[in-house]
């Protein structure tokens, strides 16, 4: 068994029932336990500004998939919800990244682990410090996550 991240985020239609249940979907992934839930974080659209504000979160999963078979689990998720893939950052129903899984350290051009951009993001590092076991949570070769959190600090993100 190996301890996951997975960041969740949504941005269309009603952002906050679709993380909740997208939480209860992961809950019922195989041969895997939902551990911890973060908080439910409002957050300013990155990248294209012309769309509605984003609902993020975290979670904490204990499970028995490989990282492949996880990532392919959550696609599969994301598409349960009617995501259309159109513009990189652009809208999007749901979203379930994995941030980190282990230790492990991966770059293929399927599945980056830890997710490359999870350090600059507040929408990511916030609701990740929820789940982890202690503040001083190490990010594989990134140092830890809570000497990343004061460069996002300004970062408009709001806790509901
Ligand atoms: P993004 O999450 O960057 O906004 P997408 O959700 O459209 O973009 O993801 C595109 C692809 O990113 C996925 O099909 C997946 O193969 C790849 N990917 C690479 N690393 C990861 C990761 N750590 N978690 C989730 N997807 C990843
Ligand atoms: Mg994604």
């Amino acid at each position: 068994m190996a301890i996951a991240y997975l960041a969740l985020g949504a941005n269309l239609g009603d952002p906050v029932a679709t993380v909740d249940a997208a939480f209860a979907a992961i809950s019922r992934l195989p041969h895997s336990q939902l551990q911890a839930r973060s908080a439910l974080y409002r957050t300013a659209p990155v990248g294209i500004a012309e769309q509605p504000e984003f609902i993020n979160a975290a979670a904490r999963i204990e499970t028995a998939l490989a990282p492949e078979a996880l990532l392919d689990a959550l696609l599969a998720i994301e598409q349960d919800f009617g995501r259309v893939r159109s513009l990189r950052n652009g809208p999007r129903t749901l979203d379930l990244d994995i941030l980190l899984y282990a230790d492990l350290v991966l770059d293929t051009p399927r599945l980056q682990l830890p997710h490359p951009r999870l350090h600059l993001r507040a929408f990511v590092l916030q609701p990740l410090a929820d789940v982890v076991p202690a503040a001083d949570f190490p990010l594989p070769g990134r140092g830890s996550l809570a000497a990343w959190l004061p460069a996002v600090a300004n970062q408009g993100i709001v806790r509901l």
